[in-house]
């Protein structure tokens, strides 16, 4: 059912009816490919939306098959979710983030970055040793907690008293936590209340059309109340805004308009390798 022709891997783990043997398949090839070292980071730059300043980073995790070339998360954090893979997937993300965090910022300085976000599962947070090993990624690195994100979903913040005790030992500790596509789950106010957020992330899926004006536009009206309503919340509860899915000049417009002061998107940046955000920062370092 998907694009990706050359191998049909994405036929595997898409849909509901995944044959047992694919999912097995797609499982020991995800182990297989932690040990060889298959897969990468990238970092999509978070920016400043009144001046285009880089501020932070999102790592995002890749994996580059020696045949099936670059694959995408939607294609196997499911399989490595249910596998049980995520927990030491999501450990090298952690340690390869905090160490090029630490990297950045003693090449370009401390102020460089405010934050590198993480993203992580449900199953992460259940892990009773994500604590510790958050905690060893930032001796072993050197990053100051307060530059770590933890980018959190709704559905995996709802999961009981082992999740939300990780939440509040990361928060003591100084990291913030980070409410991702925010406002698209149930339970996003009540969440506020219950959880020690400092950021959230406005979805794209608010940002897709906010822009248009043409007289139809109560789709786009609505996007925008949904915008206003979330930066009124945000300031409520003291929190950080972050609006995602930024594709166009005319949707940054209308997000800085609403009150957002940062932004991530193709418009404005997309993932990169960790060069990348280098050659971003040195020329920043210029100017
Ligand atoms: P997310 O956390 O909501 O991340 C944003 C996704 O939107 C990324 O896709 C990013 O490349 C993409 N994106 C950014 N700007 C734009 C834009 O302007 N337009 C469009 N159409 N897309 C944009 P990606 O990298 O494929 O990641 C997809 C999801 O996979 C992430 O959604 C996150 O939930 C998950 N993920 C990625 N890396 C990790 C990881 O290391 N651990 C875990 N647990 N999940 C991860
Ligand atoms: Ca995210
Ligand atoms: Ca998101
Ligand atoms: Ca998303």
């Amino acid at each position: 059912a998907k694009q990706r022709g050359k191998a049909g891997f994405a036929r595997y783990v898409e849909g509901m009816g995944e044959p047992v043997l694919a999912h097995m398949q797609l499982g020991g090839e995800l182990w297989r490919a932690l040990g060889d070292n298959e897969f990468r980071v990238v970092y999509q730059p978070i920016l400043r939306l009144d001046d285009n300043w880089v501020v932070g980073v999102e790592a995002l995790v890749r994996w580059h098959h020696p045949n099936r070339g670059v694959v995408l998360p939607a294609e196997f954090i499911p399989a490595a979710e249910r596998t049980g893979l995520i927990v030491p997937l999501g450990r090298f993300v952690l340690r390869e983030t905090c160490r090029q965090a630490a990297a950045w910022s003693s090449e370009f300085g401390a102020d460089a970055l405010q934050e590198a976000a993480l993203n992580v599962s449900a199953r992460q947070l259940h892990d009773p040793d994500f604590v510790s090993d958050v905690t060893a990624a930032l001796v072993d690195s050197g990053l100051p907690c307060e530059q770590l994100v933890v980018e959190v979903t709704e559905s995996a913040v709802l999961r009981g008293q082992q999740v939300s005790r990780t939440l509040f030992e990361l928060d003591g500790m100084g990291i913030r936590l980070s409410l991702d596509d925010f406002g698209t789950g149930e339970s996003s106010l009540s969440l506020l209340r219950a959880f020690p957020a400092a950021i959230v992330k406005l979805d794209k899926s608010f940002v897709d059309g906010i822009e248009i004006d043409d007289g139809q536009a109560a789709a786009a009206d609505a996007r925008q109340a949904v915008a206003r309503a979330v930066i009124q919340l945000a300031r409520a509860f003291g929190l950080d805004t972050i609006a995602e899915g930024i594709e166009s000049a005319e949707q940054a417009a209308v997000l800085r308009e609403l009150g957002y002061t940062r932004g991530q998107g193709y418009h404005l940046a997309r993932p990169m390798d960790a060069d990348g955000v280098s050659r971003l920062l040195a020329r920043q370092q210029t100017m």
